[in-house]
């Protein structure tokens, strides 16, 4: 497929990242007749279902809608046990899709691209890889993922602790023993949530570092038979026409009456019905109305703590650190996690919190970690589920070079910017897959808005292609565009007013913009159909 022209791989196409979308665009591309070539830290396939092998790692979209559309059989041949398959089934079925497709052969593990430079005068771009190969190609595609970037330095004196200290982000391969021993977690996110309740029954003792509580909605995980694959293959064309067209890329979409036009036992029976869903449907399939409106915020938030606060035995202690208060952010403007039997967790006497709002971690001492009173918290395991530099961490970290040499890392030290998520002005024939101002994580279903983007992607490519042309740039006009109309619609909403990932606060100095689309995935799709089928206005073909 490739070839060395002067030690140079010269390709067409070249895919950085191998999960959900790196495997479908090289997939796409190789259909297309380019030579293509996929690049990969990890050491196999899968991408956030490769590194995030952490004790309890697993999805929250329905495994029937968790999938790849463009091929009937590929969805009837795989099996899945459960509705949320955990990691490693799923990262088995990434496998799966990738020998089936026989991708592998295309792929290049165990390589980290070091910078890419775009050059004027070809058009293309000169890619070096960590182990100093020299890749001269005409498109990238990043499908380095929306949260890949993890945060796995965040504490001072992390190199001194004398145990064991893992980010779940980079969790070994060969996992950690954990039994019996006493094992600090830091982060109360949808990963920790998943460590805590999943290691809870094996430690010795576990200290639980909380700092800002979550709104969380019980998991119901039915097994799955070979007749209910059955069943849901045989849905397939409908869900596969359905879902790129709901608010969040799942097959549910909100509740068809206004909250205004519900009488209050109305709504209170959409929430209840919603809740014993044990999906994410309370958020993305009840009442639109609780992300703008701060009243109605406030009732859903409020069914939701007193659902938690009935589990926690009404314990005043652990309900003030372990459920949002009126003060803190409203139900789902933070990402909502599912979880199964996590709030029991602290009932048990092995459990320990300790509130690191009013006492922070200070740093992290050979015996374990010091907060700010003073205390040294001993263990033997740290969990570090800090969480991730979200949406543009992952292309931050490789040098980046545009037109005029143009940083990427620094452009977006200062502002973060895409055209639909797809392409960034200054850096052309570059492609972005989950990247900032597209729909992500929960406000999509990966699946749904990563396999729309490669075929943007690809189809954008193809029409260049057909036309002769050689170089794709969106316009500045175009981002701005873009950029405007999702801070509009961002702004309508309660969730910019919260601090987490999706702003991008989590990360000291990042600006602050929300980094996933939130005007609805059917509404970003009919968008970005447009300038396809407007023969990409806005868009410099060259
Ligand atoms: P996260 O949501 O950013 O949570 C990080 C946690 O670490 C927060 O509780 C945060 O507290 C805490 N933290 C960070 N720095 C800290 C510090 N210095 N001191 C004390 N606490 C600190 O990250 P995540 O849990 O890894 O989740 C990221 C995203 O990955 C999710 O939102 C979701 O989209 C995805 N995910 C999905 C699934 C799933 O599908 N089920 C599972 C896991 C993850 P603060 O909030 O106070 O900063």
């Amino acid at each position: 497929m490739t070839q060395a022209v002067e030690n140079v791989t010269e390709l067409d196409a070249m895919v950085i990242g191998v999960g959900v979308a790196g495997l479908y665009q090289l997939h796409r591309f190789r259909e297309m007749g380019l030579k293509v070539r996929a690049y990969d830290t990890a050491t196999g396939v899968g991408g956030t279902w490769y590194w995030n092998r952490y004790p309890g790692a697993r999805f929250d979209s329905q495994v029937e809608i968790y999938q790849y559309w463009f091929d009937e059989e590929l969805y009837k041949s795989w099996k899945p046990s459960e509705r949320f398959p955990g990691q490693p089934e799923t990262e088995q079925w990434m496998n799966h899709v990738a020998d089936r497709l026989d991708l592998k052969k295309d792929i290049q593990f165990s390589t980290r691209i070091e910078s890419a430079k775009y050059d004027e005068k070809t058009g293309r771009w000169d890619v070096v890889t960590d182990d100093g190969e020299k890749i001269n190609t005409q498109y990238l595609v990043s499908c380095c993922g929306m949260l890949s970037a993890p945060l796995d330095n965040r504490f001072p004196g992390q190199q001194s602790f004398k145990g064991e200290i893992h980010h779940t982000g980079l969790w070994p391969k060969g996992g950690v023993d954990l039994k019996g021993k006493r094992v600090a977690v830091i982060g109360t996110g949808a990963t920790g949530i998943q460590v805590i309740q999943t290691i809870a029954p094996e430690v010795g003792s576990m200290k639980v570092f909380v700092r800002t509580p979550q709104y969380a909605i019980p998991m119901k995980n039915p097994k799955y038979s070979d007749e209910d694959w059955s069943y849901w293959s045989s849905r397939f064309n409908e869900l596969k026409e359905r879902v790129p067209t709901t608010f969040a890329g799942f097959d549910y979409d909100f509740y068809d009456k206004a909250w205004a036009d519900c009488t209050d036992e109305e709504r209170k029976e959409v929430l209840e019905e919603r809740w014993e869903e044990g999906s994410l449907a309370l958020w993305l399939a009840s009442f639109p109305e609780m992300f703008f409106d701060e009243e109605i915020s406030e009732v859903v938030s409020e069914f939701v703590r007193g659902k938690m606060r009935a589990r926690l035995g009404n314990d005043e202690k652990l309900c003030d650190l372990l459920i949002p208060g009126p003060d803190d952010y409203g139900f789902g403007t933070h990402r909502v996690p599912l979880e199964h039997k996590y709030l029991e967790v602290y009932l048990q006497d092995n459990v320990e919190t300790i509130n690191c709002k009013s006492t922070p971690i200070e740093e992290i001492v050979p015996e374990g970690i010091k907060t700010a009173d003073g205390v040294i918290h001993e263990v033997d395991a740290i969990i570090l589920a800090v969480g991730f530099d979200a949406g543009s961490g992952a292309l931050s970290r490789i040098n980046i070079r545009g037109r005029d040499d143009r940083s990427l890392k620094d452009q977006w030290q200062q502002e973060i910017r895409t055209a639909m998520g797809l392409q960034i002005h200054g850096y052309p024939n570059l492609f972005t897959t989950g990247a900032p101002l597209a729909p992500s994580a929960a406000l999509c279903n990966m699946t749904t808005c990563l396999q729309y983007q490669v075929d943007w992607i690809t189809d954008c490519i193809g029409y260049a292609n057909n036309n002769g042309k050689k170089v794709i740039e969106a316009s500045k006009k175009v981002e701005d565009d873009w950029v405007r109309h999702h801070d509009e619609v961002a702004a309508e909403t309660l969730v910019v007013k919260t601090d987490s990932w999706y702003m991008g606060s989590n990360v000291e100095g990042k600006p602050r913009r929300l980094l996933s689309y939130i005007g609805g995935v059917g509404n970003y799709h009919s968008k970005c159909d447009e300038v396809a089928k407007s023969g990409y206005p806005g868009f410099d073909i060259a």
